[in-house]
């Protein structure tokens, strides 16, 4: 493990999981980050924390991939670039087009997986379609390994759930057969107008077994209307333009009675995404 000086910043390198978790737990207060790719966006230059980082970037127990049939796991270290070039064969389609629109290139080299799921005041890329996938995290401190849904990890403004010393040290993602997946993200990151809608759907012949769609406002706000979901759960494709209609409406509805902050800007576009989804649905018969 070695330690680097920067003006009133000191950085620890470690190199396995133990020294990292030892370390962590004696210096709780110390700011471990991966590609640092998010949090010196925020925060700015390293002279500005004027306390500890802790680089997770060495770490080898955090910078691996490995796969079995039901699920793929990730270190939280893995630079996007290498998931993507590792994964694209494997991984579910709404993930890679998740990661392929993080950045440029240059970012994607050195961001990585847990740093988008930690980001401590933002809900990034990755997040809504993590969530769809019923992903679990590993999470670690010295003496304890515990494993947590994400959706448990982080729960409308609460979150990332993380004790004094604990890290994520590995995220599992389950695979399972899905038939139309899709992603978009628009508008600038960290702007309110910032929109993400991921949809997942399995088919059998040609009724929907199962469904799942969340959208992600401003980088902050996660909507997943279950209700809507069970709604189209068993229905026989292709859903007609009325029914198609009758969701949007439901949708709307729901979103009224649990986030009646929500101005109509933001619910006519969720409605949108609905709709082009449905219709995306129709055309995969
Ligand atoms: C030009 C540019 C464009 C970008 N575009 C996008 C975009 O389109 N979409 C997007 O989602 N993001 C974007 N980002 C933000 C960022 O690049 C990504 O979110 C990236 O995945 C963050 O990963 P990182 O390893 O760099 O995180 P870091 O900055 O290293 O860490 C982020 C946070 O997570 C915590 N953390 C990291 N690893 C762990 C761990 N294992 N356990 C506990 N806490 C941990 C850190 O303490 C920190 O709070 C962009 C950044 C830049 C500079």
């Amino acid at each position: 493990m070695s330690v680097e000086k920067q003006g009133h910043t000191k950085v620890f390198s470690p190199t396995n999981l133990q020294d990292l978790l030892s370390y962590y737990r004696d210096h709780p207060k110390a700011v471990p980050f991966a590609g640092g790719t998010y949090l010196f966006l925020r925060k700015g230059p390293r002279e500005r924390f004027g306390g500890e980082l802790i680089d997770l970037g060495h770490v080898s127990e955090l910078s691996q991939i490995s796969r079995t049939e039901r699920y793929m796991e990730i270190g939280p270290a893995v630079s996007i670039s290498k998931i993507i070039n590792t994964g694209r064969h494997v991984m579910p389609r709404a993930l890679f087009a998740a990661l392929k629109a993080i950045g440029n290139t240059a970012v994607r080299n050195h961001a990585t997986l847990g740093g988008n799921i930690c980001a401590r005041n933002h809900r990034l890329s990755t997040y809504p379609v993590l969530l769809l996938l019923d992903v679990r995290l590993e999470l670690r401190r010295a003496g304890e390994t515990r494993w947590i849904n994400l959706n448990r990890f982080i729960t409308g403004d609460e979150g990332p759930v993380l004790g004094p010393g604990e890290l994520v040290t590995r995220i599992r993602i389950p695979f399972m057969d899905w038939d139309v997946e899709e992603f978009r993200q628009q508008e600038r990151l960290f702007t309110p107008e910032h929109f993400i809608f991921c949809g997942i759907v399995s088919k059998q012949k040609d009724v929907i077994s199962d469904l799942r769609t969340s959208f992600c406002i401003g980088n902050r706000r996660i909507i997943r209307t279950r209700i809507m979901e069970a709604e189209l759960i068993g229905r026989k494709l292709p859903i007609p333009p009325a029914d198609r209609l009758e969701m949007g409406r439901m949708l709307q509805q729901q979103i009224e009675r649990n986030h009646p902050e929500m101005d109509n800007f933001h619910i006519h576009r969720i409605r949108r995404s609905l709709n082009w989804f449905l219709q995306i649905l129709n055309d995969s018969e």
